[in-house]
């Protein structure tokens, strides 16, 4: 895969939320829980993991979703596009949803999660794919890993 150029830019429907992203992904996934499904009216949501300190976003934002306790969804006040989320415990990393970049296809996801739940039909070329969510932060690290190969690699690897 060829990295898209930095910074990244992306915005909401009506332009008036802003993002900028100074560092590549440190993961891209598709999630297709029903959660996702309902959250971003879609057969699965696509996110791209980015370090917390290489984000910016400018513009009127609100919380959306179920406003949980350690989930923070983050939508433009005005057109209520789905912008990005905060998790708690992983308070060094954003999760932005590709959508909003201006260049999105160059974000394709690496990894299909919660294919437990998906959509018969729905189908993602992702390199991996999994029932639920990766076991555990050393699956998590080993996926980011690879994906920052994928980068310079022809095809995306393997196990
Ligand atoms: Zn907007
Ligand atoms: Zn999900």
């Amino acid at each position: 895969m060829k990295p898209p150029k930095l910074p990244l830019e992306g915005s909401c429907l009506c332009g008036s939320v802003h993002v900028s992203l100074t560092a590549l992904p440190l993961l891209t996934l598709a999630c297709h829980c029903r959660d996702c499904q309902k959250l971003c009216a879609s057969a699965y949501s696509l996110t791209a993991m980015f370090p917390v300190d290489s984000f910016s976003v400018t513009g009127d934002l609100m919380r959306g979703g179920l406003r949980s306790e350690g989930r923070e969804h983050y939508y433009c006040r005005s057109c209520l596009t789905f912008v990005y989320s905060r998790i708690a415990g992983a308070d060094d990393r954003v999760n932005l949803r590709i959508s909003v970049l201006d260049n999105a296809g160059a974000l394709p996801p690496y990894v299909e999660v919660m294919t437990d739940e998906k959509q018969d039909w729905a189908e993602v070329a992702a390199a991996y794919s999994y029932s639920r969510f990766p076991e555990s932060t050393e699956d998590l690290r080993g996926l980011m890993e690879s994906y920052s190969k994928s980068w310079s690699a022809p095809v995306p690897p393997k196990d």
